[in-house]
């Protein structure tokens, strides 16, 4: 993976060598981070507010292919991954922690790669890195990532807020992640059995990037701040669609109708899953990792929220005793579950 370049192994820089080394790039831009890197624990300082916390843990082989996702990428995807829960409970990041397990293959210039990612994602989210633990592996590469955040207490969105009649919103567009890794997953197939065959993904930048370097929504936090409006609940979509609206439906007791038409899904999202002949709605609601924030807001907000590009207004909440329902665009009733939408699946055009 890194034949091309020149390699510094880790053993001769040793652990503090290498701390200091990955960490010379930091800056701290946060009022609220008091001491950063270089004591034994970071201070912070969020003078009232409440303090919002989110951990990952990210495994090599299980999480992600080193075959695919360049280093860089791979630190800031863990960043903006992690950075989404904070936003999810309508918070604002302010710093990170980021641990690595490095077995012996990783040289130094890895490590930089890797790092190269997750000050790119912290300077652009205004989050500072304030800390992290640094150890070897027995095997592959292993990534912990937590984040802190703030807000006010009466701003925070918990998953149990829903409330009947509440309208079902996400932001962007979804299933592009899945698409993008199905995308990704066939070339690598065919890489393997071919190496001189380059990676055919003209055309399919959006995919690609939804897939490699997703963005976590900080703006539509930032949106409802500035056009007044408090979700009564919220997630992020990590796992799909459906997972996620059973867990806002669960969480707060109630069901919900959703609408397959208003479910938005970009262009090229829509003509790739029909490609691989997998129906686009699938992927938007059993495919994941899109990053995008699926929301409740009272009806009292539609005038507020209609008028947004970027929102989209998929359904309402319904008594608990009405179930989660998904109605087709042929007006067809189904039941949502967690990745039973398969067994539905519509005749391919
Ligand atoms: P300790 O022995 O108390 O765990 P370390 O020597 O591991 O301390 O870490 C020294 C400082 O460097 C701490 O501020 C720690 O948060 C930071 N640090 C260690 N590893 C990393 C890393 N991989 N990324 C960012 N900061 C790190
Ligand atoms: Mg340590």
């Amino acid at each position: 993976m890194f034949d091309n370049k020149e390699k510094t192994d880790l053993e001769h820089l040793g652990e503090f060598g290498l701390i200091a080394h990955i960490t010379k790039a930091v800056e701290l831009t946060e009022k609220s981070t008091l001491k950063g890197i270089g004591d034994d624990a970071a201070v912070l300082d969020f003078s009232g507010k409440k303090t919002l916390v989110s951990t990952d843990l990210l495994l090599e082989g299980v999480h992600f292919d080193l075959r695919y996702v360049p280093l860089k990428h791979l630190g800031y995807k863990a960043v903006q991954v992690n950075l989404s829960d904070i936003y999810a409970m309508n918070g604002i990041a302010s710093q990170v922690t980021f641990s690595i397990g490095l077995s012996s293959r990783f040289p130094l210039e890895a490590v930089e790669e890797l790092y190269a990612g997750v000050l790119l994602a912290c300077n652009a989210y205004n989050v500072d890195l304030v800390g992290g633990d640094t150890s070897t592996s027995q095997q592959g590469l292993i990534i912990s990532v937590t984040s802190i955040g703030h807000a006010k207490e009466a701003d925070i969105a918990y998953r149990h807020g829903a409330q009947e009649g509440d309208l079902v919103c996400v932001s962007g567009d979804l299933g592009g992640a899945y698409i993008g890794l199905q995308l990704l997953e066939r070339e690598k197939r065919i890489f393997l059995e071919n190496p001189n065959i380059q990676p055919d993904l003209e055309g399919k930048d959006y995919i690609i990037e939804r897939q490699l370097k997703p963005e976590a929504r900080k703006d539509i936090v930032q949106l409802l701040a500035d056009i007044g409006i408090k979700p009564t609940a919220m997630i992020d979509i990590s796992d799909g669609l459906a997972s996620e609206i059973l867990h806002i439906c669960e969480a707060s007791g109630k069901g919900c109708r959703l609408y397959e038409e208003k479910i938005p899904i970009d262009p090229m999202t829509y003509d790739t899953a029909r490609e691989f002949g997998i129906d686009p709605t699938i992927c938007a609601l059993n495919g994941g990792e899109d990053y995008e924030l699926l929301f409740t807001v009272s009806q009292a907000d539609y005038d507020k929220i209609k008028s947004q590009p970027d929102i989209s207004i998929i359904g309402h909440i319904t008594e608990q005793a009405a179930g989660c329902e998904l109605i087709s665009k042929s007006g067809n009733v189904h039941p949502i579950t967690a990745q039973g939408w398969n067994a539905f699946a519509k005749p391919q055009v």
